[in-house]
């Protein structure tokens, strides 16, 4: 299916500069010795330091403007890049934005993420009392606290818009089936098959909107997600509804099943944004072969996961494998005692 013609239907706003780059990384691939890996380097969107979740805004934020939003509200984690990249986005186009980050204001200064929210005049709601399945009661549409904000923002005149956590609908999942229609035309100038896509899976969003890009365009390429999280639901039925979502959205009859998609629980360690050795090695490695710069959080578990599925052999020398390099690295400016 012409993925192009599908995408140019939606309204949609140019929030960075695209294609973003896809980079071939020599120094990695000989180190590992396995398949011939490219980058694909999301994590060079425009929008305060980039990430994956721009290209969702790039579709969400129409819709938001659509529905007279004056006011953003959202929510993550202290160190949220999909908050950070929201932030940037309504001041970009005049909103204001109150995030509410889940967790207690922090003893000295602000840093990374928090630092840049704060600097672009977010509101800043610290809520420690979020319930640990946030990300499915968001998923859902039942998360009592942003509608309240909504609420109160409704009562003082202004037209406040929520957006759900990660971006996550089959609007946003737009962002990534057109990241897969740039990347297919990259693969093909190349001359190069893609046996794989590897990147992180938290919400989902990302992995369903690759997933939906791989299915429309037809490319035989495996998309394996690396979960950064637990979930009360098993990731891959999740991801699987929010595919069936987007299809549905877009008019499209393609089906998809939770034994479809693959998600690997293996390097989440204790929970979302626990350290892990095999993460930090990961962005250690990422940097010092590449220049990458990952976070212990999202792609630094992605990595981790690419690494040891090559070191046991699941990926192969004949393999040639895509990372999708989500973004993150400003996280890092908040851990600095990781990295000693
Ligand atoms: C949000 C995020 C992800 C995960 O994307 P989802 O669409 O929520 O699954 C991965 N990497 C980084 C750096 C992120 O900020």
């Amino acid at each position: 299916m012409d993925i192009k013609a599908i995408v140019a239907k939606q309204p949609r706003l140019h929030l960075t500069p695209l294609p973003t780059p896809l980079e071939f990384a020599p120094n990695l691939t000989a180190l590992l010795g396995g398949p011939r890996i490219y980058v694909k380097r999301d994590d060079l969107t425009a929008l305060a330091f980039g990430g994956n979740k721009t290209r969702k805004l790039e579709f969400l934020l129409p819709q938001a403007a659509a529905e007279g939003a004056d006011t953003v509200i959202t929510l993550g984690g202290l160190q949220s890049n999909w908050v950070r990249q929201t932030v940037a986005a309504a001041r970009k186009l005049g909103m204001e934005a109150v995030v509410v980050l889940e967790g207690e204001p922090p003893k000295g200064d602000l840093q990374g993420n928090l630092l840049l929210d704060h600097l672009m005049g977010a509101e800043l709601r610290y809520e420690p009392n979020v319930p640990q399945d946030v990300e499915d009661l968001e998923i859902q549409g039942v998360f009592p606290i942003t509608g309240k904000i909504a609420e109160e923002y409704r009562s003082k005149g202004r037209h406040p818009v929520l957006m759900p956590l990660g971006g996550a609908t089959p609007v946003g999942n737009l962002g990534y089936i057109n990241a897969v229609d740039e990347l297919g035309d990259q693969l093909k100038e190349l001359g190069v098959k893609a046996d794989y896509v590897i990147a992180a899976t938290g919400t989902g969003g990302t992995q369903a909107g690759i997933e939906c890009g791989l299915r429309l365009s037809g490319m035989d390429t495996k998309m394996l997600g690396i979960s950064v999280s637990y979930h009360t639901r098993p990731k891959e039925e999740e991801v699987a509804e929010l595919c069936n979502a987007t299809m549905d959205f877009l008019g499209c009859g393609e089906r998809f099943t939770a034994d479809q998609i693959s998600v690997n629980y293996d390097y989440i360690g204790a929970g979302y944004g626990a350290v892990t050795d095999t993460a930090l090695e990961a962005v250690s490695m990422a940097a010092r072969t590449e220049g990458l710069i990952l976070c212990h959080t999202y792609a630094g578990k992605a990595f981790a996961g690419m690494v040891d599925l090559i070191r046991k052999g699941v990926l192969t020398k004949e393999d040639t494998v895509v990372f999708f390099h989500t973004g993150g690295g400003v996280a890092n400016f908040a851990h600095p005692e990781l990295f000693r």
